[in-house]
């Protein structure tokens, strides 16, 4: 056997024609990409199937002439269309045959289950001499491990997400990092609220974002615009201390619009400002969607949502009022009002955040109307909230 090859690349092979018709979506490919990335997993592809030997096979074959590992999932069922074990069987020129101990494991399952096993079912139990099984906890299809000649790994995976991800954790990830995987690399996001994309993108300049290592990037998400911070070790500075090294130098830049960090968002930010504090907020025009952010953080002690038309919304007149109607019902620290009202295609948002000690009222345009406008309402009304929170300094009068 060769010296195993470190897993520096990836590729992921969906397979199942019903992601080809867009019955499903392939989330599969996307949450392993994820997980492959933050291990320093070079992801070189991704790519979805039709259950065709034919294609099967030749993707494999292509992929495995790129990739290092190359992962499939789904097409391990019972049935004639499940044929990624036969097209890994061809790649390898190997022959399934049932093995007598997942054979064991499979007709047990079914008689505990009380269910007739059909033989059709054995094809869950095959093997081929270069692939090892993957225990399955929550299905009837094992994984396969399969180690090539040539050091490469292929591992395909079960379809049901449920399943996919017991596996990955139980089974394959412990093993690919006994085996060695992937380079030195580090990331940090950087969360900004109040700062467009082309302006952030001005404030870092072009030779940051042209950097290779460390990488410099900006995403526009719905709720903030990221800067993600990446890099790779280069022997001499780790990938830690190169992505520790571009922050430093972003955040004196970059630091007064940073509301959160990795995967955080608006409920985590506010919390870390409320500080004990109790918050009500009454919506109008938004469906709900403030309470549907931080609904289920235990500092909101009540959540109002009206419709833009009702008689109680228009009862309070001005989102000052509502602010300081509700916090004072409520019995809170803390009262926000965020009405929203239709205007030529966005929504016109307004925000009160009213504290006992003064009423702020911010004014600002949400892009589109529906579903997004409204979201960004919302998102506008927990930037609102979160700046006065802190220092008392309110968010800029901008395009949320
Ligand atoms: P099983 O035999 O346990 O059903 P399988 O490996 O044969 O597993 P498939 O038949 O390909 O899996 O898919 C089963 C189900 O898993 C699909 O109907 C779909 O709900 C889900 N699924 C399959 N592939 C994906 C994918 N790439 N992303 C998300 N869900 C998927």
């Amino acid at each position: 056997m060769p010296e195993p090859l470190p897993l520096h690349s990836a590729e992921l092979l969906a397979v199942g024609a019903e992601l080809l018709v867009g019955e499903t979506r392939d989330t599969n490919s996307g949450d392993l990409a994820g997980e492959l990335t933050a291990l320093g997993v070079e992801v070189l592809r991704l790519g979805a199937l039709p259950d065709r030997l034919d294609v099967v096979s030749g993707a494999l074959r292509d992929a495995l002439t790129r990739a290092e590992l190359v992962i499939t999932t789904g097409g391990l069922g019972p049935t004639p269309d499940d044929l990624t074990r036969e097209a890994i069987a061809a790649v390898c020129s190997e022959t399934p045959a049932v093995d007598p101990e997942l054979e064991r494991w499979l007709r047990d399952l079914f008689a505990r289950r009380g269910i007739r096993f059909a033989e059709l079912n054995l094809k869950q139990a095959w093997l081929i001499p270069s692939a090892s099984a993957l225990p399955n906890a929550n299905g009837t299809a094992p994984g396969w491990w399969v180690d090539r000649p040539d050091g490469r790994v292929v591992i395909a995976l079960p379809g049901p997400p449920r399943e996919l991800k017991a596996m990955w954790r139980d089974a394959v990830l412990p093993r690919l990092q006994a085996r060695g995987l992937g380079a030195d690399r580090a990331a940090e996001t950087l969360r900004l609220t109040g700062i467009g994309e082309s302006l952030i993108a001005e404030l870092i300049g072009e030779e940051v974002l042209r950097r290779r290592n460390p990488e410099v990037a900006t995403y526009a998400r719905v709720d903030a615009v990221d800067v993600r911070v990446s890099a790779t070790g280069d022997g001499t500075t780790s990938a830690r201390e190169l992505v520790d090294g571009a922050v430093a130098t972003l955040l004196p830049v970059l630091g007064s619009y940073v509301f959160a960090r990795g995967d955080e968002g608006w409920p985590e930010a506010i919390g870390r400002r409320v500080r004990g504090r109790t918050v009500a907020i009454a919506e109008v025009g938004t469906a709900g969607q403030l309470a549907g952010i931080l609904g289920r953080m235990p500092w909101l002690h009540e959540a109002r949502v009206l419709g833009a038309r009702t008689p109680a919304a228009r009862a309070h007149g001005t989102a000052r009022a509502w602010a300081e109607a509700i916090r004072a019902e409520a019995g809170t620290d803390v009262g926000l009002a965020l009405i929203a009202r239709p205007r030529k295609g966005d929504l016109a948002v307004t925000v009160a955040v009213a504290d006992g000690t003064r009423t702020t009222q911010l004014r600002t345009l949400a892009f589109l109307a529906g579903e997004q406008g409204r979201r960004r309402a919302a998102n506008a009304a927990c930037a609102e909230l979160w700046a006065r929170l802190g220092d008392g300094t309110r968010t800029r009068r901008r395009r949320a």
